[in-house]
């Protein structure tokens, strides 16, 4: 899996759609920037080793509930 670190905010991310969800602003008004962290969370990024999105939580935490269903 390809890793994007951030080269202004040192984070890392799982995926380019979370290293872009990340960064807010406009480049025209030369507002661009980094999200903060809470502010990635709203955002509804998470970070476990890197940030992604938390969806990915999510699909892990229903796939061991329904594997603990079956056992
Ligand atoms: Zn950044």
């Amino acid at each position: 899996m390809a890793i994007s670190v951030c080269a202004a905010c040192h984070e890392s991310f799982a995926s380019l759609g979370s290293f872009d969800k990340h960064r807010t602003g406009s480049f025209s008004q030369r507002t661009r920037r980094c999200l903060s962290v809470d502010e990635m969370q709203a955002a509804g990024l998470t970070k476990s080793r890197h940030w992604h999105f938390a969806e990915v939580n999510i699909n892990f935490g229903s796939l061991r509930k329904a594997s603990q269903a079956v056992a």
